[in-house]
């Protein structure tokens, strides 16, 4: 790291995403110069990142192309480096499982390969997953649980940790992988159930709507908030020794009752306006994903701040806002 005072570097990969966002102000309110990897014209929308616009030096690098996250890498020369970026919505990766293994396990041996060669003083945090676990035989999981991947987004990110660990021990690289388990916000698309169910929730609540299909509300999922996890991620990067944490809640909760919560919030009753469509249901999960945090909490400190049920009045909260301004503008 950058000593004396001076201003430290970091160059994040998926910017322009929920996490990158949230990370990106976490930085820039603790001085930092940060540097967004995009792979787009840099004119383009930077997406959850637009309002941070002129305070991002921006550079390209796409996950499928190694040689322009090597360039990042050796350009930047920074202190810390957050890779972030993924195709991260797992279902699209029965689509094309080649293409999520290359962006996600190929691009994370590139960055590491990139530091190795051009950057070795840089700080490297990877954005695993928990999904990693799969069919685990252990609820909760902890970073030792076996990992049982279920499906190519899985494999790729199991993979993408076991890179981290093995180049950190061969190369000696401050690299580290932090283990996600679901974290949401106003800022996530509206193709994940959480910010679906919100908003469904708020357009119901303003008149706008009269009902939602969902599907498969018995899944557990660990929620925390995106903000949160972004400071564990930069936590982890200010230790004396790199590891890998499980970053969790440690609580798990169902689809259906996060759907309860939001729609009761506002004063709502579920069943009158959620249809569950056979057709959208997926296998049931063997394993409950439900992390444990307490390697996290002792070493890191980490202590959330949003719990389960504030998340969801903060995305309803968000929702309700943005769709009466949408109302008052038309
Ligand atoms: P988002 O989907 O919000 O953001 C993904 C980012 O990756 C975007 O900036 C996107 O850029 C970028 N990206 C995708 N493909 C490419 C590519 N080929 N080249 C360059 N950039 C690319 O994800 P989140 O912020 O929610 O998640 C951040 C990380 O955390 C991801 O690695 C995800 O897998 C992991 N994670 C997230 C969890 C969650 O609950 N949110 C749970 C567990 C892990 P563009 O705007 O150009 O598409």
């Amino acid at each position: 790291m950058a000593g004396g005072g001076a201003t430290r570097r970091a160059l994040v990969t998926g910017i322009t995403g929920q996490d990158g966002s949230f990370l990106a102000e976490l930085l820039l309110e603790r001085g930092y110069e940060v540097i967004g990897m995009v792979r787009g014209p840099a004119a383009e929308p930077l997406g959850s990142s637009e309002h941070l616009r002129g305070r991002l030096r921006l550079v390209p690098g796409d996950l499928l192309d190694p040689d322009s996250l090597s360039a990042a890498v050796a350009g930047a020369q920074a202190d810390e480096l957050y890779h972030l970026a993924a195709p991260s919505f797992v279902p699209e990766s029965w689509r094309r499982p080649a293409r999520t293994l290359a962006a996600i396990a190929g691009s994370t041996a590139s960055l590491l390969e990139a530091v190795r060669e051009h950057s070795g003083h840089t700080r490297v945090f990877v954005a695993g997953s928990g999904a990693m676990f799969g069919a685990a035989p252990e609820s909760p999981q902890r970073e030792d649980t076996p990992c049982r991947p279920e499906t190519p987004y899985a494999s790729a990110k199991l993979a993408a940790h076991q890179l981290v660990g093995q180049l950190r021990a061969n190369d000696d690289l401050f690299a580290c992988s932090g283990i996600l388990y679901n974290h949401e916000s106003e800022r996530r698309p509206e193709s994940f159930v959480t910010r679906k169910v919100t908003r469904a929730a708020a357009a119901i609540k303003l008149g706008q709507a009269d009902h939602v299909v969902l599907g498969d509300l018995g899944a557990t999922r660990d929620w925390s908030f995106a903000g949160d996890m972004m400071l564990a991620a930069w936590l982890m990067l200010q230790r004396d020794e790199a590891e890998d944490y499980i970053l969790a809640s440690g609580a798990g909760h169902t689809v259906a009752e996060f759907v309860e919560r939001a729609f009761a919030y506002l004063g709502l009753r579920a069943e009158d306006h959620v249809r569950v469509e056979a057709g959208l249901r997926r296998a049931p999960e063997p394993t409950p994903r439900v992390g444990d945090p307490s390697r996290a909490r002792d070493r890191l400190k980490w202590r959330p701040t949003v719990s389960f049920e504030q998340l969801i009045e903060r995305m309803v909260d968000a929702d309700l806002r943005a769709l009466e301004l949408s109302s008052a503008e038309r």
